[in-house]
């Protein structure tokens, strides 16, 4: 924009001098031009008081003031000219005679600059263009030398492991790696290998970057960092060539680590892929494998790798040699929750009596990124209410927003759909009550969020890696438990189950053929997921079983949800009068809380 109004005021400066330099020398052809002999004519006459006499022409003053131009031979002099016309000496003499050095510098500038300004502004808006083209062209060919960016040379991108909570043993792992960059000697004198890659393995959001920057900042190296999606570009060839130039520069100003994010975007297993683009993603790949061979042990330079599939990695990058410590960040338990969300509420303002375990209590599930982001909704809640602190209300108003989007009050329901709603959330909380093994009710609410209509918010009281058949079952039940609910008390059933039912069926079929949990069926798999790149989805499943299985497969699931079914409906059949409580309350108040809840049914676990 800048650029734009200077070139728009440098070319209006440009026609502005063009214009008065052509005025004046216009000016200059006013003066009337008159022939050889009527100008010795006039000398005759005497009515001459001044000739300025230039290289080829004769300027001359007539006594009443007119001025002309007499055009005469470059070489010939006035004396010539006048000795030739037979003047009369007395009379020439009579005249002011003037020799204008026209040859100088003035003369010049002003008899050519006319022609040549308008040859010099073409060549000057020529040039602008040019330069516009060339910047394009000069990034083409500069493709391939990626402009890596070296982040520790910014102070506030340092980063250390105090900025990293949680995650111990990643960090153990990773302090290694300090130690090799820090002192390489200590081990290369006992011949220990320095590792040459590290990867990260870890689900979104779970501080993998976060991590290996804190590494470059604890090692004190230069960091150089890039995004596996860089590396794909237009043009093929450009991804090998930008890893060329990528471990030449690190090896340049070694020691240093080489941080290649989301490495998957490159590293997918060869040979998978159908056209072009794949080739130009081997290649690159090829290349780092090539590069990662070619440097020394002595060299320290670490390359450290995230991404989120390792599912879909090359084994070639896995072999020792290459990258051969796999650092797994898996997402942050109870206490790693609470630390993280210890390091982002030091900048905030909280409420003093807001405790951040029972945040992380609450938060199950959620990432570091997650919780981050949790922290940073409160605080803008906080703001919106011109609050100066932020206290326990927006905190938690913030986790339901991260998990289910905005709430959406202005939603316009009728009464008729609002009675639904209550009925279909309170049928979910009732059943998630009294079933023994499913988790604890937080929250019950019929004000529309993100895409529902209205939630059940449960969680589980502690974190769990292992979860039993009947688990699964009462976690189906509990999902049809509002479809159940209506179709009780309405006689009929409404489209807000839908997604219910995807989850329920979905969840019942994962329950045959990836855990092995029917007892028909037997303990094996069903379906091999295959990763189609070219598809949409990029998890496509393949079947291996036969038209005989796929029937029995498709038994189960229906035998499976049917017990859910049952399970939910006894559950609804016996306690009803809880359930209207439930929804008279939910009609008046819209949310219910776990603790008016545990008043209405009592703590969860005493029943059934
Ligand atoms: P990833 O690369 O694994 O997808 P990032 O490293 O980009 O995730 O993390 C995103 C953000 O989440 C970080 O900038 C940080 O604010 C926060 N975060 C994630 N994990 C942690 C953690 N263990 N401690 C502190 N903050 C974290
Ligand atoms: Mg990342
Ligand atoms: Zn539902």
């Amino acid at each position: 924009m800048n650029n734009l109004l200077k070139n728009i005021l440098l070319f209006l400066l440009a026609i502005f001098v063009v214009t008065a330099l052509f005025s004046t020398y216009n000016e200059k052809n006013k003066t009337k031009e008159v022939g050889i002999e009527a100008f010795i004519n006039q000398v005759n006459n005497e009515e001459i008081s001044e000739v300025i006499i230039a290289d080829n022409e004769l300027r001359t003053t007539l006594k009443n003031g007119e001025k002309e131009v007499v055009k005469k031979e470059a070489n010939e002099s006035l004396s010539t000219l006048f000795k030739n016309f037979n003047v009369d000496p007395n009379k020439s003499v009579k005249i002011n005679l003037k020799v204008k050095d026209e040859s100088g510098w003035n003369f010049w500038l002003g008899s050519i600059l006319p022609f040549v300004l308008p040859f010099i502004l073409i060549a000057i808006f020529i040039f602008y263009m040019m330069r516009g083209i060339q910047g394009v062209n000069s990034k083409a060919i500069n493709f391939g030398q990626m402009d890596t960016k070296d982040a520790t040379k910014s102070k506030k991108l340092k980063v250390s492991f105090k900025d990293v909570a949680g995650a111990k043993e990643a960090k153990e792992e990773l302090k290694e790696i300090v130690e090799f960059l820090k002192y390489p000697k200590k081990f290369l004198e006992v011949g220990a290998r320095i590792p040459k890659g590290v990867l990260l393995l870890g689900g979104p959001g779970t501080g993998k970057t976060l991590m290996a920057r804190a590494v470059a900042g604890e090692a004190d190296v230069p960091f150089f960092s890039i995004s596996g999606s860089e590396f794909v570009e237009m043009f093929v060839g450009v991804g090998a060539s930008r890893v060329r130039s990528l471990f030449q520069k690190a090896k340049k100003s070694s020691p240093c680590i080489i941080f290649i994010d989301e490495i998957d975007a490159v590293g997918r297993r060869r040979g998978a892929g159908l056209g072009g683009s794949h080739d130009e993603r081997e290649q690159t790949l090829n290349q780092i494998l090539v590069e990662m061979d070619g440097f020394e042990p002595t060299d320290n330079v670490i390359v450290i790798a995230a991404t989120n599939r390792p599912d879909v990695l090359d084994p070639a990058l896995l072999r020792p040699g290459r990258f051969d410590r796999q650092v797994v960040i898996d997402n942050p338990d109870l206490k790693d929750r609470e630390e993280i969300l210890k390091v982002h509420a030091r900048q905030k303002p909280l409420a003093k009596n807001v405790k951040l375990h029972l945040l992380a209590e609450r938060t199950p599930g959620f990432s570091g990124a997650d919780l981050a982001n949790l922290l940073n909704e409160a605080a803008i809640l906080a703001a919106r209410q011109n609050k100066k602190i932020i206290d326990h209300e927006e905190l938690f108003e913030a986790i339901e927003k991260v998990m289910m989007g905005p709430e959406r009050k202005s939603r316009v329901i009728t009464e008729k759909e609002k009675k639904i709603t209550a009925y279909h959330e309170a049928g979910h909380a009732l059943v998630a009550h009294f079933l023994p093994n499913t988790d604890q009710v937080h929250k019950v609410s019929i004000i529309a969020r993100g895409q529902a209509g209205g939630y059940t918010l449960k969680l589980p009281s502690e974190d769990k890696h292992m979860h039993s058949k009947t688990e699964f079952i009462e976690e189906i039940s509990v999902l049809l438990a509002g479809h159940v609910t209506e179709r009780e008390v309405f006689g009929e059933v409404t489209t807000g189950a839908t997604s219910d039912l995807r989850r329920a069926t979905s969840l019942a079929r994962s329950l045959i053929t990836d855990f092995g949990m029917s007892d028909t069926l037997g303990s094996r798999t069903y379906g091999a997921k295959e990763e189609m790149i070219f598809l949409g989805r990029e998890i496509h499943e393949q079947r291996d079983y036969s038209e005989k299985v796929a029937e029995k497969i498709d038994e189960e699931i229906s035998h499976f949800i049917e017990q859910a079914t049952e399970k939910a409906q006894q559950v609804i059949d016996t306690k009803r009068e809880y359930l209207e409580k439930i929804v008279s309350y939910l009609l008046k108040n819209e949310t219910l809380e776990k603790a008016e809840f545990e008043k209405i049914v009592g703590k969860k676990g005493k029943q059934l």
